[in-house]
């Protein structure tokens, strides 16, 4: 036989363990095509996959808990603030006292809204590309 595929052979499968393609020993072969295969690092017996499965329930609960990016989160807290309104800024100065949900029109890093009072002179402001700690309150 010619073909390459038969048991004891090598043949590179997903492995449902390792979440990998990854070289598996082959231990039952059906039309000339590996069925059962045994993953070489786990150890783990199963059946041959040539590929991660397809769109399906992983994939889809895998999207699902993707993060936001900063900026996600950042444009979703402009538009419950604004309420499609231009958005009312305060200019930052560090003699300024905001509080959360304030927007700051920050010089350097543009507007951004309040999100947390970390010390009575410290504002956790998030920005378009992730928080950052501003001076207030001086
Ligand atoms: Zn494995």
């Amino acid at each position: 036989m010619m073909n390459g595929n038969s048991v004891g052979g090598e043949v590179v499968s997903w492995c449902t363990k390792c979440k990998l393609e990854l070289g598996h020993t082959i231990i039952a072969i059906v039309d000339n095509k590996p069925k059962k295969v045994k993953c070489n690092t786990c150890n783990g017996q199963h059946n041959y996959r040539s590929a991660p499965a397809g769109p399906g329930k992983t994939t889809a609960k895998r999207a699902g808990r993707k993060r936001k990016t900063p900026e996600e989160i950042y444009n979703e807290h402009i538009t419950r603030l604004s309420k499609g309104d231009i958005p009312v800024t305060r200019k930052y100065r560090i003699d300024e006292k905001f509080t959360v949900d304030d927007l700051v029109d920050h010089p350097k890093f543009g507007v951004g809204v309040v999100m947390a009072i970390v010390k009575t002179n410290k504002i956790e402001t998030l920005f378009k590309d992730g928080p950052r700690l501003l001076i207030q309150n001086q």
